[in-house]
């Protein structure tokens, strides 16, 4: 049996936020400018900020202006504007020129790093007063008489038999009037809130997607400064959404990622191989050749949409960011919107303080139903569910109409019919995929891309991938599906061993894992619960990501 833990001790803010990515930082910001004496303190689970973000980037930036209007004087590393907007469809051999969605023209935004971004808002932000604890997760929440009153940081030291080793530290409880989660997508308290104040009730589910990232420096010769392309079609079928992303920016750098819808059906299906093998496709080569591959990561990305956001306001606290789900799927940007969520419920924060710190956070729905990101959202709304509804050709038509002809204002909306653990075929009855090999030039395995991505976890500690009913993983997951987490997992921590003797069982390499929380999501019966390892681990992503 575990040993009793010493009690935590505790700090008092008037404000915590949970998490240093754009939303989070926008909040702090925002409170510090509205309320320069409120006590703000915000926990970020990398070893620094910006360690964790993984993301395109090409931002929009209507938000910035809005929080920092002199952001180009103050040094934003936004240096490379998107110049050139490139849609492609796919074949096997071939690429064809689609005209450029509205929603996809990219004049006037800039291709970022946003974890660069991001290390430069919490500059930003400590100069104003916020105190930021890069590498302290928040691990438990903190509730008094029905109100959230903050959070515990994780504990450091206790060793995989739950016992405290040579370097155990206790947790601290960081307690606050209001506590904002800014965890991003499908973050592991912001999962809890939701379910405890059943913040999902008379909404959609969310669905995601998985991202998956590489950043390439390229001779000078293959790099085009500003280009943003996007494609659709190969290597994917027409029934599962996604494609791929390259954006030029930097001195010779290439942001290269294929996104893919996690509602996919075919259990066999491995988003790590897609992303592989689609830079083999001739018009995708041209842009790596002679390259070299800096840094690898993954992350997952709501794409539910307006119908999928969930209430935002309980007592305590608010959801922000994509913690709650602001991702405008056809512009394929979420930063803007996330940024703007945050500042918005800083506003009502700064209001309720001042009003006492005792009352609600209901003002930040509003503010933020009569906002430009409701409005944007709105908008849109039909077109990621009618690619679900219709698949690839049925979906680019429909979008069309809705896009070009009805102008977003459809007097229907589409719902998510289910959550995205529910659409795996049996294995037995999909069609299996042969991947080819790679070739340690332009396509690589999963063990060497986890290296680039420095991801790193201390190995004595409890696994922080849970599994509800070990079982499960072989009566279910193996015997029916083949184990879809041996291939959706873009780090190889799910490994079946065993299997050729007869005797399979599923193996957890929870040090390979990057943070991207797919397991969680796509599981088919909610086995996985992916919780915040130590403090510090993960991946740590370079400037540049
Ligand atoms: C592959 C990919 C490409 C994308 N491309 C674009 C693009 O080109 N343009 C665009 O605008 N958007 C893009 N997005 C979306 C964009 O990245 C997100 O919308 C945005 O980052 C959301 O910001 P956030 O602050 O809500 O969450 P995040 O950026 O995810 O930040 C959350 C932070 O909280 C930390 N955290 C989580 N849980 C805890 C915890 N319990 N304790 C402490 N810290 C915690 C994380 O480590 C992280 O640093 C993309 C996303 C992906 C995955
Ligand atoms: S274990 Fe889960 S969260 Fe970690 S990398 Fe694999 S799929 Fe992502």
């Amino acid at each position: 049996m575990a040993e009793e833990l010493p009690p935590r001790e505790a700090m008092e803010f008037d404000v915590v936020i949970v998490g240093g990515g754009p939303s989070g930082l926008a909040a702090a910001i925002r409170l510090k400018q509205l309320a320069p004496d409120a006590a703000v303190c915000l926990v970020e689970k990398g070893s620094e900020i910006g360690a964790h973000i993984l993301s395109g980037a090409v931002l929009e930036p209507r938000a910035l202006n809005e929080l920092i209007p002199d952001w180009r004087k103050k040094g934003a590393p936004l240096e490379t504007p998107a110049t050139d907007d490139r849609f492609l469809y796919l074949t096997a051999t071939r690429a064809f020129r689609l005209p450029t969605p509205p929603q996809m023209h990219n004049t006037g935004n800039y291709i970022v790093s946003l974890g660069n971004v991001c290390r430069w808002l919490g500059q930003q932000a400590e100069a104003l007063g916020v105190e930021i604890y890069p590498g302290f997760p928040a691990a438990e929440l903190l509730e008094d008489s029905g109100r959230i009153a903050g959070i515990a940081t994780g504990d450091m030291g206790i060793g995989k038999d739950g016992n405290p080793t040579d370097t155990f530290q206790r947790g601290m409880e960081l307690r606050a009037r209001y506590t904002l989660f800014a965890e991003g997508c499908r973050g592991s308290l912001s999962k809890q809130v939701i379910r405890r104040f059943n913040l999902r009730d008379d909404h959609d589910p969310q669905t995601y997607a998985i991202g998956i990232k590489e950043l390439w420096e390229v001779p000078a010769a293959n790099h085009k400064p500003g280009l943003v392309e996007h494609t659709v079609g190969w290597p994917l079928d027409a029934r599962t959404y996604g494609g791929s992303f390259l954006y030029h920016f930097g001195s010779n750098l290439i942001s290269y990622g294929f996104v893919i819808g996690l509602d996919y059906r075919n259990p066999w299906l491995s988003p790590f191989d897609e992303m592989q093998r689609f830079k083999t496709h001739p018009e995708a080569r041209g842009h790596f050749e002679g390259g070299r591959r800096i840094s690898y990561g993954a992350r997952a990305l709501n794409e539910g949409g307006l119908q999928s956001i969930p209430r935002l306001a309980f007592p305590g606290g608010a959801l922000i960011g994509d913690a709650a789900g602001f991702v405008n799927v056809p512009k394929i940007k979420g930063t803007h919107t996330s940024m703007k969520s945050g500042m918005l419920a800083a506003e009502a924060v700064a209001d309720a303080l001042a009003a006492g710190g005792t009352g609600d956070l209901s003002g930040y729905e509003t503010r933020l139903r009569d906002s430009w990101v409701w409005q944007e959202l709105s908008l849109v709304r039909n077109i990621r569910p009618s690619f679900a509804k219709f698949g690839l050709y049925g979906g680019l038509a429909y979008s069309a109409l809705d896009t070009y002809v009805l102008r977003g204002k459809a007097p229907w909306t589409f719902h998510h019919p289910h959550p995205d653990n529910e659409t795996l075929l049996d294995a037995s009855s999909a069609q299996r995929i042969e991947y080819p090999r790679p070739d340690g030039a332009l396509t690589f395995d999963r063990l060497s891309s986890v290296f680039i991505s420095n991801t790193n976890h201390e190995e004595n500690q409890p696994g922080h991938l849970h599994l509800a009913d070990p079982k499960i993983a072989i009566t279910l997951n193996w015997q029916r599906y083949r184990s879809p987490e041996a291939r959706y997992c873009p780090a190889g921590v799910y490994e079946i061993v065993g299997a050729d003797e007869g005797n399979p069982q599923l193996q957890i390499n929870a040090q390979n894992c990057v943070h991207c929380k797919t397991c969680d999501i796509k599981d088919p019966v909610q086995n996985i619960d992916w919780v915040t390892p130590e403090g510090g681990g993960g991946p740590n992503y370079p400037g540049g990501m």
